[in-house]
C-alpha cells in the first residue's frame, strides 16, 4: 500500500488532499499499474487526453480563472499521482499545461477565451516550441525569426525536440524579432497544428514513449493578434512559464520515485534468497533506507518550492531549481536501485522497474539539464549572500 503520509504535511490543505485521493482512485481505474507499451503511440496519447479532458482534470493546468487559479501544489500532486501509473499519461497531462502555460500567464481575456476551451476539454493538444537544433540549453541564442507583415506576422525556422509535435492544435513558438541582442529580442506567439507553413521534419525515436519531432516553419504567415504580450517579451514568457512548471518535473520525478520503491519494497518482502525474504539482508535495507529517504528530501523541496510560489507568491526560481535537479537525479538513482533489487527481472521488458528506469532519463535533461540546474542555484546562492551575479 503506498505511504501517503506526506500529505498530512503543513504544505497541504484539505483539498489537496481530498484531489490526490481521488485522482489516485481516477488513474487506479483508468490508467491501470501496468506497464504500458502501446502500439499506436499517438493514438494512445490523442486518447488519453481526451480521458483527461472527459474527467475534467485538466483544468488543474488550465485553470478557467486565470493565472492566479494556478496553484502549483495540486499541479505537483497531479503529476506525482499520474507518474506512479504510467510515464506516458503523466507527461501528456503535463503538456496540456506548459502549451498553454504562456497563455495562461500572459494571454488576454479574449484569447484565453479563443484557445484554452477546447484544450482543457481535452479536444486540442498542445505543444510548446523553444528548443533548436543549435539553441537548447543556450535558448537565447536561437535563430528561427518572426518578421512583421501588413497584417501579422511571418515565421521562418526550425525548432527541435518539439514533444506532441504532430498531434498538437496548438503550438506556443518562440522567435527572434530583433529589440535588441540574445534574450530580449525574442517574441512569444500562439500557432494553430494545421497553420500553413508549419510542417514536421522528421519524427525522434525516444527510449521512452514520447511523442516528439523536428519542426519546420517556412513562409508561416500568422495574424496579428497570436502575439502574447509585448515584442521582445518571449524570453521572460518562457522563463515565467518554467518557473511554475520546473518544480513539476520535481514532482514527476518524485512519482517514479514513490512506484519504484513501492515495488521494491513489496519485492524485496517477498523474494526469498538463503531462505529469508531479500528485506532480511541488511544490504537491501540500506538501499530501502537510502531510497526512502531520497524520495522524502525529493518531496520536502517540491513542495516547498510550490508552496512558496502559492502561498508566499514569490518567483522560485532558486526553489524550483533546487526541487527539479535533487529529485530527478534521486530518482534516478532510486529506480536504479530498484532495477538492481528486481535482479534479472530488473531489466526485463514488461518489469515495471525496466519502464521507470527509461521513463527517468529525459528529466534529467529537459526544462534545463541538471548542469544549467546547479548554474542557476549557484547564481542564485551568490545573489543570496549579496554578491553581483
Ligand atoms: C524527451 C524530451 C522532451 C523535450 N520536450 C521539449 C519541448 O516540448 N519543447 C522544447 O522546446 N524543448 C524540449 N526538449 C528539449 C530540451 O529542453 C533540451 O534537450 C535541453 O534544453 C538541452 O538542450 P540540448 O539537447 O540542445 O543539449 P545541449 O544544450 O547541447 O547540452 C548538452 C549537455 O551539455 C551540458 N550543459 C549544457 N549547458 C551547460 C552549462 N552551462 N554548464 C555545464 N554543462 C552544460 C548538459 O549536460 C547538457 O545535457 C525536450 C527534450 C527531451 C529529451
Amino acid at each position: 500500500m503506498p505511504d501517503t503520509s506526506y500529505l498530512n504535511w503543513p504544505f497541504f490543505e484539505d483539498h489537496h488532499r481530498e484531489y490526490a485521493h481521488k485522482l489516485d482512485e481516477w488513474a487506479k481505474e483508468n490508467i491501470g499499474t501496468d506497464v504500458h507499451e502501446p502500439e499506436d503511440l499517438e493514438a494512445e496519447c490523442i486518447h488519453i487526453v481526451r480521458q483527461f479532458g472527459e474527467a475534467d482534470i485538466i483544468k488543474t493546468v488550465v485553470p478557467e480563472a486565470g493565472p492566479e487559479a494556478l496553484d502549483v501544489r495540486t499541479i505537483c500532486l497531479a503529476r506525482e499521482t499520474l507518474a506512479r501509473y504510467s510515464g506516458m499519461a503523466e507527461g501528456m497531462f503535463a503538456m496540456q499545461g506548459l502549451g498553454t502555460g504562456p497563455i495562461t500567464l500572459f494571454g488576454t481575456p479574449e484569447i484565453r477565451e479563443q484557445f484554452l476551451p477546447q484544450v482543457r476539454s481535452g479536444q486540442s493538444i498542445t505543444a510548446f516550441a523553444l528548443s533548436e537544433p543549435e539553441a537548447g540549453s543556450d535558448v537565447a541564442s536561437m535563430t528561427t525569426t518572426a518578421v512583421r507583415t501588413d497584417d501579422g506576422w511571418k515565421l521562418d525556422g526550425v525548432k527541435t525536440w518539439i514533444s506532441n509535435a504532430g498531434i498538437a492544435g496548438l503550438y506556443i513558438v518562440f522567435a527572434r524579432t530583433g529589440e535588441a541582442p540574445g534574450a530580449r529580442g525574442i517574441s512569444a506567439f500562439i500557432v494553430e497544428g494545421d497553420n500553413p507553413g508549419l510542417s514536421i521534419v522528421q519524427k525522434i525515436d525516444t527510449m521512452a514513449p514520447h511523442v516528439i519531432a523536428k519542426i519546420k516553419f517556412e513562409n508561416c504567415l500568422i495574424p496579428a493578434d497570436r502575439l502574447l504580450g509585448e515584442p521582445g517579451q518571449g524570453f521572460k514568457i518562457a522563463m515565467a512559464t518554467l518557473d511554475v512548471f520546473r518544480s513539476t518535473v520535481g514532482a514527476a520525478a518524485l512519482g517514479f520515485s514513490r512506484r519504484a520503491l513501492d515495488d521494491a519494497m513489496q519485492r524485496a518482502a517477498t523474494r526469498m534468497v538463503m531462505q529469508r525474504p531479500l528485506f532480511e539482508q541488511q544490504l537491501i535495507q540500506g538501499k530501502i533506507a537510502d531510497m526512502a529517504l531520497a524520495i522524502d528530501t525529493s518531496a520536502l523541496l517540491t513542495y516547498r518550492a510550490a508552496w512558496t510560489r502559492d502561498v508566499l507568491k514569490q518567483r522560485v526560481t532558486r526553489e524550483s531549481s533546487m526541487a527539479k535537479l535533487y529529485a530527478t537525479e534521486a530518482a534516478q538513482k532510486v529506480i536504479d536501485e530498484t532495477v538492481q533489487i528486481f535482479g534479472g527481472l530488473g531489466v526485463t521488458k514488461g518489469n515495471k522497474a525496466e519502464e521507470l528506469y527509461r521513463d527517468i532519463r529525459a528529466l534529467r535533461i529537459y526544462e534545463g539539464a541538471s548542469e544549467v540546474q546547479r548554474v542557476i542555484i549557484s547564481r542564485q546562492a551568490m545573489r543570496a549572500a549579496g554578491y553581483d551575479y
